[in-house]
């Protein structure tokens, strides 16, 4: 059995390729390089964690993927192509701030870029029924962003993003803004739609036990210019629904693990 589905796991496609990839800033006359060399593999239905110290770069890759940046050389593919140089709904953007139009109510917010693409109105409905039902909003659509707690707003962006069915969704540091008990609620949300979904999510954090918790594979980046130094596959030992999450925090394991990733990002 552990076979078949190491071979199955082998025979997952990539959705994203990055080969030599290098971003400098021009900052006046100066250059800074943000990004150095990185070869990265993204396979179907994986759940990729991206940690690293903060100015380390891990928003200008996720930028770079999402289409919002061009990188300064080297070569990113969607699904074997080279990635358009615009955002489109291939790839979905989950930000730490929710970026709610707060005029529109959260079933408007999450419909709208299915309007703007002019899909008929009963597949509208249904597509956002579906979402909001999977992010538990169904009961709040009506209410406007104002309305809404941290968590609830980080629902609805993700709703808004699968509504597009992209081939991946892109978040950095989604919950990073949110108290204990609410992120720990969001990594059940999000661990559950990822299993119900399938999708190919890039998760970025600052939080190790995040990204032991959620993570299939785990990305350590270097302090700038950002590098890839290591990488984890990371079994996902962990059921987390139901706040098991706390107790497996305690555990030797996790402990040992944690302490591994957090001196390598010390660096
Ligand atoms: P992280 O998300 O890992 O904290 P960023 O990708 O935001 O890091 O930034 C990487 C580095 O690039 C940082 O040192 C940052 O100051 C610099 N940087 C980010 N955006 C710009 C910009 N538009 N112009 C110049 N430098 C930038
Ligand atoms: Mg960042």
């Amino acid at each position: 059995m552990a076979f078949v589905e190491d071979v199955a796991k082998q025979q997952r496609p990539n959705v994203i390729e990055i080969r030599d990839l290098n971003l400098d800033y021009k900052a006046g006359l100066q250059s800074v390089s943000a990004l150095k060399n990185i070869h990265l593999n993204i396979q179907e239905g994986s759940f990729v964690c991206v940690l690293g110290p903060s100015g380390c770069g891990k928003t200008t890759l996720l930028r770079i993927i999402a289409g919002f940046l061009q990188p300064t050389s080297g070569e990113v593919f969607l699904d074997g192509d080279p990635i358009p140089d615009k955002p489109d709904k291939h790839r979905g953007v989950v930000f730490q701030q929710p970026t709610l139009y707060p005029w529109l109510n959260i079933e408007q917010n999450v419909e709208f870029g299915l309007k703007m693409r002019k899909i008929p109105l009963h597949e509208r409905q249904n597509v956002v029924h579906e979402y909001l039902k999977m992010v538990g909003l169904e009961k709040f659509k009506k209410l406007a962003p104002y309305e809404l707690s941290g968590g609830m707003k980080q629902r609805a962006s993700i709703a808004r993003a699968l509504v597009n069915d992209p081939r991946i969704i892109l978040m950095d540091e989604p919950f990073g803004a949110l108290d204990a008990m609410a992120k720990e609620q969001m990594q059940e949300v999000i661990r559950s739609i990822w299993k119900e979904t399938n999708k190919t999510i890039f998760f970025i954090t600052h939080d190790v036990e995040e990204a032991l918790l959620l993570g299939t594979n785990i990305i350590i980046m270097s302090a700038r210019p950002g590098q890839i130094i290591k990488q984890y596959d990371n079994q996902l030992p962990y059921e987390i629904g139901n706040g098991q999450s706390r107790k497996f925090r305690s555990t030797t394991e996790f402990i040992e693990k944690r302490e591994e990733i957090v001196s390598l990002i010390q660096l």
